[in-house]
């Protein structure tokens, strides 16, 4: 079963504040074979990182993302979110939203790093690869656990092939906010960084403000009677997910979801997390019309 996180995850301060929330009904049925139920929201009073307090195992985090790109994972999530469709699963990836987000990239590294010899460049977590191709350097490699054929150009790597490779540049694209020890993840990233090599860090920027959860023990009363009823639990995640797409808010009566993302990082708490392992931070910047967070490192050089 899930584990609890008492000190930050971003700055290991253990001063929390917290409020509640819902397991997703999608992933407690297919994680723990169970219905949702209230878990709690924690945030940071001291670099403001929002987090799940209950944190997936490894071996409950690799039943979340099985196969995430197959017709049996569709048919499942689809069961709990109907809103969850087809064209989106085949679109994660997609091309109009990668030429938005290989243009952010490419213009990033021209404007932190000018002066860096970029050879050998892997993506860590990159899906297909697709991310990297136009883009600085010579050697694309990629590793996935979706284990999805790579883009033509790239090679495909595993944990036995990776191994202890080290690269110029290394992405790391809309990870930190699924994994479980965004520190952890980090740390083992970076190790694959050369000395003086760069760390490119995208993810999404505060999904939504900790104060749009109320703080009153009527809200957790509120939850659970919801909880009662799969149809109203369906018509409030649909409510909720809508706002915090669109207007990225918890809604009045809405709820926030133990889902994929399980921590929500902010400037603040992001550049908290980068300094602590130690990596040189060029820039930090807030993008995509203020939904998105993208972050250039570099790994200090042997003296
Ligand atoms: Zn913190």
């Amino acid at each position: 079963m899930t584990y609890r996180a008492i000190h930050c995850l971003g700055c290991d301060e253990p001063h929390l504040t917290h409020r509640a929330a819902i397991t997703a009904s999608f992933v407690a049925a297919r994680v723990f074979g169970g219905s949702a139920s209230v878990c709690r929201l924690a945030q940071c009073q001291s670099c403001g990182l929002i987090f799940f307090e209950d944190r997936f195992e490894p071996g409950e985090a690799a039943r979340l993302y099985a196969d995430y790109r197959s017709e049996a994972y569709y048919q499942e999530r689809h069961h709990w979110e109907p809103w969850y469709s087809r064209g989106f699963n085949a679109g994660l990836g997609g091309t109009k939203e990668m030429r938005s987000r290989r243009e952010t990239y490419v213009s990033t590294i021209n404007h932190y790093a000018q002066g860096v010899a970029i050879g050998s460049v892997l993506d860590y977590g990159g899906d297909r690869g697709q991310l990297m191709v136009g883009g600085p350097g010579h050697s694309h490699s990629v590793f996935d656990i979706s284990g999805v054929e790579s883009a033509p150009g790239v090679t495909g790597l595993n944990a036995a092939s990776l191994a202890d490779q080290k690269f110029d540049l290394v992405l790391l694209c809309e990870v930190l906010e699924h994994v479980s020890e965004p520190m952890h993840v980090l740390q083992d990233v970076l190790n694959h960084v050369k000395p003086g090599g760069l760390l490119y860090i995208t993810l999404p920027n505060l999904e939504f403000p900790f104060t749009d959860i109320p703080a009153g023990a009527w809200y957790q009363h509120y939850l659970k009677l919801l909880l009662r009823s799969c149809w109203l639990t369906l018509l409030a995640d649909f409510w909720s997910t809508g706002w915090k797409v669109k207007f990225a808010h918890v809604p009045p009566l809405g709820f926030a979801k133990m889902h994929e993302h399980v921590s929500f990082f902010n400037p603040a708490s992001l550049e908290t997390l980068l300094r602590r392992a130690g990596a040189e931070i060029l820039g930090c910047e807030v993008s995509a019309q203020g939904r998105g967070l993208t972050a250039l490192c570099q790994v200090p050089a042997i003296t």
